[in-house]
């Protein structure tokens, strides 16, 4: 049996932020991360216009309160506002943070961080790095989470949580190379396994988006929150459904 402090499930950028947050607030932890799919070929990989912070780097009339505005308009007024809010205020802090870990965003002439206007936002505030946003935010949190130590269980499949005397305890997983079946037991288990845009037949969704995550939750009578928003690009190729940059529409295709 395997023993580590805490787990997290996914590799993508939602499980390798959160492993970083957790290493630099107690180094001493001895924290294990799993992924089925190497975590550089998470789906966050294919996530290529950008992402938004009211730097005003390129329209200083931008303010984290029109990010916010845009943000839950953008949402028919369904947003948590709350959760808004402190996405909207701590974005250009966590883009200046990213960039301190190493991440190449886009410059301007000036040498500051590039900023493009994007669908859906009153002034252009989506700062990227050329078209593979995701892939250089990705690489650039692995090799910082390899940095503090972190165990990597990379092409391991969980398989279903562990639960006793009302709590999670542990994982059981597979290695995919071998077929050989472990038991990881954690005092903490967390779940950034992504979303389920593959159970429908056109998707911008890679194939490892399948929902195991959200599997394993209900099949331990746990509650799940909010499994209706489910995001859908306007712009793709069909039926394929291979990504048309959101960033077209920024410059104005409709
Ligand atoms: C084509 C495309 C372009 C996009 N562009 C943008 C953009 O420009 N800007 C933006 O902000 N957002 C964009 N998005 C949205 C963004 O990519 C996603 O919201 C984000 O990547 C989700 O990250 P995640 O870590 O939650 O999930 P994922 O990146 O899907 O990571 C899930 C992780 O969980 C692992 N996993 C899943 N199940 C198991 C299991 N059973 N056992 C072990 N590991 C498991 C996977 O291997 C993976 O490592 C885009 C989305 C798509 C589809």
């Amino acid at each position: 049996m395997l023993e580590h402090d805490i787990v997290i499930i996914g590799g993508g950028l939602a499980g390798c932020r959160a492993a970083l947050e957790v290493m630099r607030r107690d180094p001493s932890l001895d924290l294990a991360l799993v992924s089925k799919t190497h975590p550089i070929r998470s789906h966050s990989v294919a996530a290529q216009g950008g992402i938004a912070a009211a730097l005003q780097n390129v329209d200083p009339q931008d303010s984290w309160e029109a990010h916010a505005f845009d943000t839950v308009k953008g949402s028919d007024y369904l947003a948590d506002q709350d959760a808004v809010e402190i996405l909207a205020r701590e974005a250009p802090e966590v883009i200046i943070d990213l960039e301190h870990l190493g991440v190449l965003f886009s410059r301007l002439p000036d040498g500051r961080i590039a900023q493009r206007a994007f669908g859906g936002h009153s002034h252009p505030r989506t700062c990227y790095a050329a078209d593979k946003t995701g892939q250089a935010i990705l690489h650039e949190l692995v090799s910082n989470l390899k940095r503090f130590g972190v165990k990597l269980y990379s092409e391991w499949y969980v398989l279903d949580l562990i639960l006793a005397e009302n709590q999670v305890q542990g994982v059981v997983m597979l290695e995919q190379a071998s077929g050989r079946l472990e038991v990881l037991r954690a005092k903490a288990v967390m779940l950034a396994t992504g979303g389920y845009g593959r159970i429908y037949n056109s998707t911008s969704n890679d194939f490892a988006s399948t929902g195991d995550g959200m599997a394993m939750v209900a099949r331990a009578g746990l509650p799940l929150q909010d499994m209706e928003f489910v995001q859908f690009h306007p712009t793709g190729l069909y039926p394929v459904g291979v990504l048309i940059s959101e960033a077209v529409r920024g410059e104005g295709a409709y």
